[in-house]
């Protein structure tokens, strides 16, 4: 029997590993990789780079803590999460099983994906699916952003700050009534494609077009970035039918990273955490670590 189970070895969970190791507690992880979403990276056709610190950085050495305690890690895939009486049994994809008397959940969430001819082999070069992140790179270049929900309406909001244009693609008009889409509306760098499909994302190496549909035509739009902004996916499905979580599937916690359910905590993109970001995911998992040991310790 484990103290903790940590599930996801993300930002969130290398984070939460560290620190509940050094609180001498038995800590098992339990992830498909090391590092999580930090091994994405967004580069462009002619950027030269600078010196800057990212989250990356941070996360890299918690995730040479743990590979080198290889004991207290498993690659695997969490499919099952039970809650017993007074503890927890984790069931694997390599049908294993792991007992814990607590858990953390820190399996963060996927980007939605628009699916059409060359998202998948242009991701990273040029297409990005976190403007928070990558908006900064746009300076004196022109990008494409789809999507139309607030989140969307958001992070073109702060693309139009900082490139040269925002094409700004919108399968519907989601929220352009808002005071965000009526500023928007008026903004002299954003052109709006309201009912648009986007059908394919063209390029070599890095994005150089997107074709889109509407009113009839289709045209091709030239532009060195795509923002894909329809939301994340949280990967919360194991615990759905055991701790609360809100309409887009996020799981509830408090601000001490508690879900519904003693014993089982929750940190990172997988919560209903206030912006998706490596060191708020960083933070997040130190404090669902100290929490749960809190937890253990009045056990
Ligand atoms: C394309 C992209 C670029 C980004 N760029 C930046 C950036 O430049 N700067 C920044 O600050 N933020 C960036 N972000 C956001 C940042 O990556 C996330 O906020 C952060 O990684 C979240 O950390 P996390 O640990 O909660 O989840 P994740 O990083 O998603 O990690 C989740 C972990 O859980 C594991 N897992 C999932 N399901 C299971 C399961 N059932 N069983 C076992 N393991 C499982 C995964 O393998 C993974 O290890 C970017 C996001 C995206 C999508």
């Amino acid at each position: 029997m484990y103290d903790l189970i940590i599930l996801g070895a993300g930002p969130a969970g290398l984070a939460a590993a560290a620190y509940a190791i050094n609180k001498r507690l038995e800590t098992l992880v339990i992830s498909e990789d090391l590092g999580g979403k930090i091994n994405y990276h967004l580069t462009l056709a002619g950027f030269e780079g600078h010196e800057i610190i990212t989250g990356a950085d941070v996360v890299e050495k918690f995730k040479r803590q743990l590979e080198y305690l290889n004991f207290a890690h498993q690659i695997d895939r969490a499919t099952k999460l039970v809650a017993n009486n007074r503890h927890m049994t984790v069931l694997t994809q390599a049908g294993k099983k792991f007992d814990a008397r607590a858990v953390i959940i820190a399996t963060g969430a996927s980007p939605q994906r628009i699916e059409v001819p060359g998202e998948k082999r242009l991701i990273g070069r040029g297409l990005s699916y976190s403007s928070v992140s990558h908006a900064q790179l746009f300076i004196d270049r022109e990008a494409a952003l789809f999507g139309c929900s607030g989140r969307a309406l958001r992070s073109a909001a702060e693309l139009a700050e900082i490139a040269k244009r925002v094409h700004l693609i919108l399968p519907d008009r989601g929220e352009m009534d808002s005071v965000l889409g009526q500023k928007l509306r008026a903004h002299p760098r954003v052109t709006l494609y309201e009912n648009y499909e986007l059908r394919e994302v063209r390029g070599e190496d890095y994005v150089e077009s997107v074709v889109v549909r509407g009113k009839g035509e289709t045209s091709e739009i030239p532009v060195q970035g795509l923002f894909v902004e329809l939301g994340l996916i949280p990967n919360s499905q194991l615990a759905a039918d055991l701790v609360l979580t809100n309409a887009a599937g996020k799981i509830v916690v408090d601000s001490k990273c508690a879900t519904s359910r003693p014993g089982i905590f929750a940190a990172g993109d997988v919560t209903d955490v206030f912006v998706e970001q490596v060191l708020i995911s960083v933070g997040e998992g130190a404090k669902a670590a100290l929490s749960a040991y809190e937890y253990l310790l009045n056990q």
